[in-house]
């Protein structure tokens, strides 16, 4: 099973919900945490694993050999994010902007166009008490987060049960991380910034038909419109975590939920055995 963690909007405790998801489960389950948050990877700030290796994360950058090009311009038109230009006879590529579609190097009808790797991220690979840790982090001045998603989402491994710390908001990268997930927890707080940015999050998962559920942090605060919203569009709220000062200290400090104060081992187990009914009723309808 494949449990994304995303939010609406940053700082809603996100990371806070997929570490110590992780650590109640384990010493139930085999469990492997993929931190796709590849701008701003946290989780291993709390969850401290002990990486063994690393890896790098490549895209392809189109390489003209002049000899052959024609100046057509075919490869300009086609790239849909202004990479490659042609000027008179000179074929201009912007790396920076490059996503490694590949598309002008395909299409180009001389066959002039060759590719070469460019870095533009890493992966990092560790272990924390048993759980496999793995997470991306983009190079500063890049752009192409979901390459380095992708790269870190080939290493899913089946055999665990796999959460995925997502990047906040609703762009592609979100996309990217939470496709293919078999249920997401949208980490929001009660206020109107966060119904707001929980209703597109919403929004985007029925697009790509991936089931959800809320966890609502700092719980207390604010007002009542998101638990409104989730009953009037039968979203089943997971979990409450309070705001306490008591876990604000923990999370200043790098210490989960579930390391500071282990009495919330139980209420996660919970929150899990909620999403499998909740998958296990979805496939019998
Ligand atoms: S498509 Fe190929 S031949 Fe045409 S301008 Fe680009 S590189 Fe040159
Ligand atoms: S690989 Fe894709 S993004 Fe890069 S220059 Fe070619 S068409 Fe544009």
């Amino acid at each position: 099973m494949i449990i994304s963690v995303a939010s609406g909007k940053g700082g809603t405790g996100k990371t806070l919900v997929a570490t110590s998801l992780a650590l109640a489960l384990q010493n139930q389950e085999l469990v492997q945490l993929l931190d796709c948050d590849v701008e701003e990877p946290d989780a291993h700030i709390l969850l401290k694993p002990l990486f063994s290796h690393q890896q790098t994360v490549s895209i392809p950058i189109p390489k003209v050999d002049e000899a052959k090009c024609t100046y057509c311009g075919d490869c300009a038109q086609v790239c849909a994010y202004n990479a490659i230009a042609v000027v008179g006879e000179k074929v201009l590529i912007f790396p920076e902007l490059c996503h490694g579609c590949g598309a002008c190097t395909y299409l180009c009808p001389e066959d002039a166009i060759s590719e070469e790797g460019k870095e533009i991220g890493i992966l990092e690979f560790g272990q924390a008490e048993g759980i496999e840790f793995i997470h991306g982090q983009l190079a500063i001045g890049e752009i192409a987060a979901p390459h380095v998603i992708r790269a870190v989402k080939k290493h899913i491994n089946r055999e665990r049960l796999v959460i995925i710390d997502v990047s906040p908001g609703t762009s592609c990268p979100v996309v990217e991380a939470v496709k293919d997930s078999d249920f997401c927890l949208l980490v929001t707080e009660p206020t109107p910034f966060g119904l707001n940015d929980l209703t597109l999050a919403v929004d985007m998962l029925n697009r790509i038909d991936i089931p959800c559920g809320v966890v609502i942090n700092r719980d207390g605060v604010g007002d009542s419109k998101v638990e409104e919203y989730c009953h009037r569009e039968d979203i089943p709220i997971l979990l409450r975590i309070p705001l306490d000062i008591k876990i604000a200290r923990l999370y200043s400090r790098g210490i989960t939920l579930v390391e500071g104060m282990p009495q919330w081992q139980e209420a996660f187990l919970k929150l899990l055995a909620k999403v499998r009914r909740i998958l296990s009723k979805r496939k019998s309808e």
